[in-house]
């Protein structure tokens, strides 16, 4: 195991259970995670305390994929961690995880939020939302479609049109509109902006504290982020500006990503590896999750945060997951054809 310790830049792997002479283990998961070690860390100690089984993490903000390729059948990944359908498609292509058939995960993940082969599961859900000025916008529903409408000239605060988040939404509005509406509702979108897409889902949040624009586009769980954040709490008075909309509460309903779990092809503990992805798919790991993450649990029952209760319930859209992730390519391509990224003027 010395050389899963052996680290590419970027990256970092810890122990989260002990050191490599502590006491025999039951077991042993090598987790490859794009998710911070400070998410996942009470989650995986409550498995590790109930199995006996330790868990080593990898984690990096990139190149997981790439290495888990590089690494071929000699790979210790057992398990890849990530957010939003398009990493985790992204991974079934390179051809680095494999097919999981087991009930638990099954009977607790609805089949729009996993594979139909079992190639990857969604373990939580985050919507794509409005979160819109408290002072200057005086409506309080929105649809997606709306953002294209000239009243918005101006007002609408985005980032880059090819992040993983934006062409998730545009794949959506894709399978459920078509191209040529998807195309024209882009064009509508970006004649409203406030400027060049840049920046993160919370630097758009802060365009609208500044005055700069009247909605920004942003994944639901950054409002906990911003409303939580002790070291950077100017965040807070970010969050405290906006008010949250969920698009098409009326319609076919928000858009709905998912952060998920896949099991990696040459997975050298597949067996406790299967164990403790069901771990984070029954009540206690969904509830454990969710809650570190500001996200929603998966498995329709589970008990939602305090805090993301008090955002509100909301209509999530009903359309696969895979039905819409196929479009992703087309997607990002439309973002170029309609020029979205260089902003209102061009
Ligand atoms: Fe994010």
């Amino acid at each position: 195991m010395n050389k899963f310790y052996t680290l590419a830049a970027g990256a970092s792997a810890i122990g989260l259970a002990f050191s490599l002479t502590g006491p025999a283990w039951a077991g042993e998961v090598n987790v490859y995670s794009y998710r911070q070690p400070v998410l996942v860390k009470p989650l995986f100690e409550a498995f590790t305390q109930k199995t006996g089984i330790k868990i080593n993490v990898l984690f990096a903000k990139k190149g997981l994929i790439e290495r888990i390729k590089a690494e071929g059948v000699r790979s210790p990944a057992d398990l890849i961690l990530t957010t939003d359908i398009g990493r985790l498609s992204g991974a079934v292509s390179a051809g680095i995880t494999q097919s999981v058939n087991s009930s638990a995960m099954n009977a607790n993940i609805p089949p729009a939020y996993r594979d139909k082969d079992g190639n990857w599961f969604g373990l939580t859900t985050r919507t794509r939302i409005i979160l819109a000025s408290r002072d200057r916008v005086k409506q309080d529903t929105i649809t997606y479609k709306e953002l294209a409408d000239p009243k918005w000239r101006g007002k609408i605060c985005i980032r880059s049109g090819q992040n993983v988040y934006n062409t998730g939404l545009i794949a959506a509005m894709i399978a459920h509109d078509g191209e040529q509406k998807t195309r024209k509702w882009l064009e509508g979108v970006k004649a409203n902006l406030a400027g060049k897409p840049s920046g993160n889902d919370r630097a758009q949040v802060k365009g609208v504290f500044s005055g700069k624009c009247d909605l920004a586009l942003v994944n639901s769980y950054y409002m906990g982020k911003m409303e939580t954040n002790d070291k950077n709490p100017e965040q807070k008075q970010w969050a405290a500006s906006v008010k949250m909309m969920f698009p098409n509460s009326q319609g076919r309903g928000v858009h709905v990503n998912i952060s998920g779990v896949a099991l990696a092809a040459n997975a050298p503990n597949k067996a406790d590896a299967i164990k403790l992805m069901e771990f984070l798919a029954s009540d206690k790991g969904q509830q454990i999750y969710a809650e570190a993450v500001y996200e929603y649990p998966v498995k329709p029952g589970v008990t939602w945060s305090q805090r993301v209760k008090s955002w509100g319930t909301f209509k999530a859209d009903s359309l696969p997951l895979s039905d819409i992730v196929k479009y992703r390519k087309r997607a990002s391509e439309l973002v170029d054809i309609t020029g979205f990224n260089n902003g209102p003027s061009s």
